[in-house]
């Protein structure tokens, strides 16, 4: 090879490794994982629902009959649990010790039990360093409530996507009837209310809007049309 080839070639291989993250925060209910499934497929990055960690989580208390409110019974419940996220053709599994948990984190009582674990400090401690070795070593898109502000503070594109509680709340319902579960909607808008309020309120890693994130509403806008706008910004930011 010629100095020209080996310096060309260093330098592909340097483009090849270059990745970036996007981080996709927002309270319950704003659409995060649609938008950020269609995101990573236009793009050609992975996907993390990081949501689906903590889900995994909460369920390993609920099966162990453990008061998600303690923090001292969770960590000692979850403390040797190994949790793991795996993709088969682009579609994330979750795993607590080898058992894919996947298909049985997505009920109201998963997600209200996912939103006490979450408060406890030692949980999101545990799960910090399977998300950041995750985007480390490829281009990612990660959606939850602390990535731009904890996960991924330099994470390269930051968005906040939000919607109002009314809309939050009837877009989760119609998800958990597609998926034939039998669910009312004030239940589901309460479910939304509460987590919201834990979300936003507890002293570790809060739902918060990053200060160098895009805000972006989206009560009038379809997943379609805030995918897009996130893969504008993205295209023309990797120029
Ligand atoms: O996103 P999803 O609704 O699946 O998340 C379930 C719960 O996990 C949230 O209500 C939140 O309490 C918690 N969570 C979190 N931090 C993240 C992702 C989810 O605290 N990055």
């Amino acid at each position: 090879m010629n100095k020209t080839n080996i310096e060309n070639s260093i330098c592909c291989e340097a483009l090849a490794k270059k990745t970036y993250a996007i981080a996709l925060d927002g309270p319950s209910g704003a659409g995060k994982s649609t938008v950020a499934k269609l995101v990573a497929k236009k793009l050609g990055i992975t996907y993390l629902d990081t949501g689906a960690l903590y889900r995994a989580l909460g369920l390993v208390c609920l099966n162990n009959g453990v008061d998600v409110k303690d923090g001292a019974a969770v960590e000692q419940c979850i403390k040797d649990v190994n949790v793991n996220i795996s993709y088969r053709d682009g579609v994330q599994s979750v795993t607590t010790d080898g058992m894919d948990v996947s298909s049985m984190i997505r009920t109201p009582e998963v997600s209200m039990a996912a939103s006490a674990v979450s408060a406890i400090p030692y949980v999101r401690q545990k799960l910090l360093g399977l998300q950041r070795g995750i985007a480390e070593n490829s281009s990612v898109i990660l959606d939850g409530r602390d990535i731009g502000t904890v996960v991924l503070p330099n994470a390269k594109f930051k968005f906040f996507l939000t919607a109002s509680a009314e809309v939050r709340a009837r877009r989760r319902y119609d998800e958990l009837i597609a998926k034939g579960q039998t669910v009312v909607y004030e239940d589901v808008y309460s479910d939304v209310v509460t987590r919201d309020k834990n979300d936003s309120s507890r002293a570790v890693a809060p739902l918060k809007c990053a200060d160098d994130a895009t805000e972006i509403h989206s009560d009038n806008m379809t997943a379609e049309e805030v995918a897009e706008f996130i893969y504008a910004a993205v295209d023309e930011g990797l120029l």
